[in-house]
């Protein structure tokens, strides 16, 4: 998927930055090229196991025919290096990408294992000069496509593999002798293979971070908020239910907290609507910074509201990181002169804290975080009050 004019998409988004800022090194920054490296594994997993496929059944043909075609002893010497090299080494790759443990790591033994099988063939190519056995180099034209385009090689390790089998295969005919004329003629087809899957391959790998960064694109504009870049309520329901599942299955506590900027529309009225919407994204900052691990998570619960979700702490910690998130507010000193509550920008906080049982749900928590806001704006703003439900884990919350 190409990406379009994307001038209206002001939402700052690490995969649009990305694209504007260029990666035609087929590189992104880092955090981004992490992912990108996940998602190729990923996409190409399925070409993989067929390519390995393709390739040992075509092996196994070659076999065959070395077998019928073959003399001896080069036929034995033959054999040795297509059953004892190439299709061990195929078999390992395949059984790999099953292993997801070894996802990360799919490049490097699909590289190298391409790469022995690059010099494989160029061994049983040397083996036939040897013994003065016509055999067609054109194999090894094969194997440098195969690289190229079917084996879901990134465009380095693809090229590392091409190039080296290239300089192994023109270093072995040399020292055979190859008469310079048809080593020239061979050297140059076998270049120009590697010259176009080079290309190939970059167009590939090009086109697949281009859609690497569209699909994450696409994403962020569907479940982040557009002014703060947090979360935004439907993205926020779906990943608090999945913390919520998890805590009841696991008996996990869960802090599900309710946030509300204090006197905001005074501010909006004072400041103006541009320097409001500053003050959020600053707050939204700070909310984030707070929730980082894999099963927390804050959002735009919509206005000058925030939500967040705290997974698996004692309630000690719990309002210790609501406590430091209040301050850090505080902390950022935004001038406030017609709030009560403070000369500076505050935040309260309403903290429902539960282990979720199975006659619950995610609402009644959120009900419950909304009635401790309400105590909090009442008991003066500016400050953290944590709700239990009525009889801890055992009643619907009311
Ligand atoms: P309280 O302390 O009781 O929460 O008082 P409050 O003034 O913060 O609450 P109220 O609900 O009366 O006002 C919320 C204000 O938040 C109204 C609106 O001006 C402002 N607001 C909501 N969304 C945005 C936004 O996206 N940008 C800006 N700049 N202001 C917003
Ligand atoms: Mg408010
Ligand atoms: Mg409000």
């Amino acid at each position: 998927m190409k990406l379009p004019h994307l001038e209206w998409v002001s939402q700052d988004s690490p995969y649009l930055r990305q694209h504007q800022q260029g990666f035609r090194a087929l590189s992104f920054d880092d955090e981004l090229e992490q992912a990108f490296k996940r998602y190729h594994a990923n996409v190409f997993l399925r070409r993989m196991r067929w390519a390995l496929l393709v390739a040992t059944v075509l092996a196994l043909l070659f076999v065959l025919l070395d077998v019928f075609n073959l003399p001896d002893p080069l036929r034995g010497q033959v054999l040795t290096l297509r059953l004892g090299i190439i299709q061990p080494m195929l078999v390992v790759v395949w059984l790999a990408t099953y292993r997801p443990a070894l996802r990360d790591h799919l490049q490097l033994i699909g590289g190298i294992v391409a790469l022995f099988c690059g010099l494989a063939v160029v061994g049983i190519i040397g083996l036939a000069r040897y013994h003065a056995f016509p055999l067609p180099y054109e194999g090894i034209i094969l194997v440098t496509v195969f690289f190229y385009f079917l084996t879901g090689l990134r465009f380095t390790t693809a090229v590392l593999c091409g190039w080296l089998t290239f300089v192994a295969y023109v270093a072995m005919e040399l020292s055979q002798g190859l008469a310079g004329e048809t080593l020239a003629s061979n050297a140059i087809f076998l270049a120009l293979a590697n010259v176009i899957g080079s290309v190939g391959c970059y167009s590939l790998e090009y086109a697949t971070r281009q859609n690497f960064l569209a699909h994450g694109l696409l994403q962020d504009l569907a479940e982040k908020d557009f002014l703060t870049g947090l979360l935004n309520r439907r993205a926020f329901t779906e990943r608090a239910e999945r913390s919520w599942r998890q805590a009841q299955r696991e008996r996990h506590a869960l802090g599900v907290v309710m946030m509300d900027v204090d006197f905001f529309k005074r501010y909006n009225d004072h400041y103006g609507h541009a320097a409001g919407d500053e003050a959020l994204r600053q707050v939204a900052r700070v909310i984030g910074e707070c929730a980082r691990r894999p099963l927390d998570c804050a959002a735009r619960y919509g206005g000058e509201e925030f939500v967040g979700i705290w997974y698996n702490l004692n309630q000690q910690q719990m309002l210790d990181i609501l406590e430091k998130l209040r301050t850090s507010i505080e902390g950022l000193g935004l001038a406030h002169a017609y709030s009560d509550a403070a000369p500076v920008v505050t935040l309260s906080l309403g903290l429902a804290y539960l282990t979720p049982q199975s006659q619950q749900s995610l609402e009644d928590a959120l009900r419950l975080a909304d009635v401790a806001l309400y105590l909090a704006k009442e008991q003066g703003r500016n400050r953290v009050v944590m709700k239990t439900p009525v009889v801890s884990g055992l009643e619907p919350i009311r």
